[in-house]
């Protein structure tokens, strides 16, 4: 990439829409740079006034109490990646011809001279793991690298940091591709595509080409899911560079430019010489952890986005069997008298039950919690054949019940009508009663924990805790 100027930031009167974790680094080097900052938030608690008096002593202005309002002379606003499109503040600006940039936007206009490229993953699920899997594989080609984004190190501190990099691993949501105008990444992927935040985006069709932002302007590769053809439809609809190729990933045997599975290998017949006559070998089924095939999707996607940046075929294999996944997505717990306990607390939608359902044969599925408003009959009509059966907690568990009602009203259900902290061990023994030797007792809610835990997190803890009860 050629030197670029860095966009110059003095004296612009720039309003930040929303304090928290994108919100303050935002002002902070907004300020840095000389602009006129002024910090608009909807809540002013008592945690809201100490963040704004920090800004304040640094010189940054700060509204608390009303996010509606553009400020007068408004020349720029950066916000938060949350704030819904529909906002006042936005209509506003849109009317006073006011750009209006997410965190990442900002991070993407600010990147200094000869910046390090960045591969981008985005989907509904999956992308997590993704960005680390992608991270890891890098790093085993020795290039100075991180996994950026939703996870970990924000884009902004990735950007304007000291450290050095060759190439970052950038996890990017829904919404911060919305307010991504510019971004032009090295190559992208967007690994899958199911009805998710639609209350934020409007419609599907919103959502999807929110989603779809990330293809534009790649310079390399776009990279698909062969079995899930809105992906596809995606990379169709993009203005990319001349040259950028789609690479399609499917679990079955990859067609020319594609990357996919034969006998157990995982193979790339995209970034290879002749690829109508040849396939290069890249790792085995066994080297991803865990080898679910949600999770082999996952791998080929960040393979082939490392392939596409030029890195060798032994890298992807070191890089994937270096990789662990985070907590709480699918995380073998325990065998008790045989049955394995997995927790996959992580899956707070259908989709992701759905990919963590299908890696299981026989499966004492324990779910419920908050359905955000999703229905189950598809979930449960796919997975009714897996179930031995099913413990419910939480409070839309009747939505689950009724679903089960109608696609497996032969499978056994335990209703647990309870939400209190003893709640999950009451479960797990439910679920112990199901199982038979052999089987997989599978926490995979399919919604959200809060009604009855402060995150997932502290769900799949309370998991791992009652298993060990019950193994000890
Ligand atoms: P995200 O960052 O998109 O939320 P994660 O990597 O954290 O994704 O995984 C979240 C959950 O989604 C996992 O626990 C698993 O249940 C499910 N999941 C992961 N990868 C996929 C995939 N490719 N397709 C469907 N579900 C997936």
């Amino acid at each position: 990439m050629g030197s670029r100027e860095v966009i110059d930031l003095e004296g612009v009167r720039v309003t930040v829409a929303g304090l928290g974790v994108s919100g303050i680094p935002a002002a902070k080097v907004l300020h840095a740079r000389g602009a006129h900052v002024t910090v608009v938030n909807d809540g002013d608690d008592a945690r809201a006034r100490e963040q704004a008096a920090e800004l304040e002593a640094l010189g940054v202005t700060v509204r608390l109490g009303d996010g509606a309002t553009l400020p007068e002379g408004t020349e720029l606003v950066v916000t938060a990646p949350g704030w819904k499109p529909d906002k006042p503040l936005f209509t506003a600006a849109r009317a006073a011809g006011v750009e209006i940039w997410g965190d990442v936007e900002l991070a993407w206009r600010l990147r200094g001279p000869d910046a390090a490229p960045w591969l981008a993953i985005t989907g509904t699920n999956g992308k997590t793991t993704t960005t680390q899997m992608l991270a890891s594989i890098l790093k085993a080609a020795g290039l100075r690298t991180a996994a950026v984004g939703n996870i970990g190190v924000s884009v902004l501190d990735a950007v304007l940091g000291d450290e050095q990099y060759d190439v970052l691993a950038v996890e990017l949501s829904s919404y911060q591709l919305h307010w991504a105008p510019s971004l032009r990444a090295h190559s992208a992927a967007v690994l899958n595509l199911a009805p998710d935040h639609l209350d934020w985006h409007g419609s599907m069709e919103a959502y999807a080409a929110d989603k779809g932002r990330v293809y534009e302007g790649n310079r390399v590769a776009c990279v698909y899911n062969v079995a899930d053809k809105a992906t596809e439809d995606l990379v169709r609809a993009a203005d990319v560079e001349e040259g950028c190729r789609a690479i399609g990933f499917t679990l079955g045997t990859p067609g020319p430019s594609q990357l996919g599975v034969v006998e157990g290998i995982l193979v790339d017949r995209a970034f290879v010489e002749d690829r109508h006559k040849n396939a290069q070998e890249l790792a085995e089924v066994s080297d991803v952890t865990p080898p679910a095939p949600h999770n082999i999707a996952n791998a080929l996607a960040a393979a082939a986005l490392a392939r596409a940046f030029g890195v060798p075929a032994r890298a992807v294999r070191d890089g994937l069997r270096n990789f662990t996944p985070d907590a709480h997505r699918i995380a073998h717990v325990a065998d008790v008298d045989s049955v394995a306990y997995v927790d996959d607390s992580k899956a707070t939608n259908t989709h992701a039950a759905e990919a963590s359902l299908a890696a299981y044969e026989s499966i004492v599925w324990i779910a419920g919690g908050l359905a955000k408003g999703a229905t189950f009959d598809e979930l449960v009509a796919k997975s009714a054949k897996r179930l031995r059966g099913v413990v419910l907690i939480g409070q839309d568990r009747a939505l689950i019940r009724e679903a089960l009602a109608r696609h497996a009203p032969e499978v056994p259900v335990v209703d647990l009508d309870r939400t209190d902290t003893g709640a999950m061990l009451a479960a797990v023994r439910e679920a112990r009663a199901l199982a038979v030797a052999g089987d997989t007792v599978l926490l995979a809610p399919a919604c959200a924990s809060m009604d009855m835990f402060a995150n997932y997190n502290k769900r799949g803890e309370a998991f791992a805790e009652a298993v060990r009860e019950i193994g000890s």
